[in-house]
């Protein structure tokens, strides 16, 4: 990973262009906290994923984000600013690495999902329906199951049920929702909050400018994309304004 942020950002947008948003939030996990390794962060619960991406948006783009969303009666399409401090959740103390289900005489271990689950269920183009991805990443979850092909039915939906218990208990920030409004009927709505969508969306439209910047700049002096890219952003805008932008 670029040791300077700019291009960190750039090669993750390029990285990610095509990629799922399970895949995107590892891709940006890596920019977050590029001092884990590879497997360290793919082992990461969703919910501490998602706080250090909370860390990197307020890092790169400041403690907001604009949410955007349509009334679901009236179709009015509302934006309005999150405020990232007020959607932290406290980081549980000793949540454990393995819990347990009972069904019957059997007992059943499983894991809190992780960043890595995300992004292999996202890679499976078959798990675009909600109710396929969540029995896959229920399976995913399971630990030291022998006979895991033989689960029923009905312990697979207990197990789905164990599993957002665990998460609701011991990785908070996995599950943020916001409570919205509508300003033209005042209808009252929860969404969930997705902060990898977030600064994909900015990383979007950042990487965009960064790169027509650089076509100007490299136009004018010469410079490769390289040493523009790791131009402050006050030095940027000031050669911009010199080649009259
Ligand atoms: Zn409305």
């Amino acid at each position: 990973m670029a040791s300077d942020p700019t291009t960190a950002m750039v090669l993750a947008y390029e990285e990610g262009r095509a990629a799922s948003p399970g895949e995107r939030g590892l891709i940006l996990l890596a920019v977050a906290a590029p001092e884990l390794t590879v497997p360290a962060r793919a082992a990461l619960p969703v919910g501490r994923r998602d706080a250090l991406l909370l860390d990197l948006h307020e890092r790169l783009f400041g403690g907001r984000a604009e949410a955007l969303a349509d009334c679901p009666r009236c179709s009015e399409k509302l934006e309005t600013d999150v405020l990232l401090a007020a959607i932290r959740a406290p980081t549980p103390v000793d949540a454990p690495a393995r819990f347990t289900l009972t069904i019957g005489a059997r007992e059943i271990g499983y894991r809190l999902p992780n960043a890595g689950d995300l992004a292999a269920l996202g890679a499976n183009s078959e798990l675009s329906d909600g109710t396929a991805a969540t029995r896959a990443l229920a399976r995913r979850c399971l630990l030291a199951l022998e006979d895991s092909e033989s689960l029923s039915d009905e312990a697979e939906a207990a197990l789905t049920e164990a599993i957002a218990n665990a998460v609701t208990a011991a990785d908070p920030q996995a599950e943020v929702m916001l409570e919205l409004e509508c300003p033209g009927c005042g209808f009252h709505w929860t969404a969930p909050f997705d902060i990898v969508e977030f600064l994909w969306r900015r990383l979007e439209s950042t990487v965009s400018t960064l790169l027509r910047e650089v076509h100007i700049i490299a136009s004018h002096y010469g410079w490769s994309e390289r040493d523009i890219l790791t131009l402050s952003p006050f030095r940027r805008r000031r050669y911009l304004e010199l080649v009259g932008i």
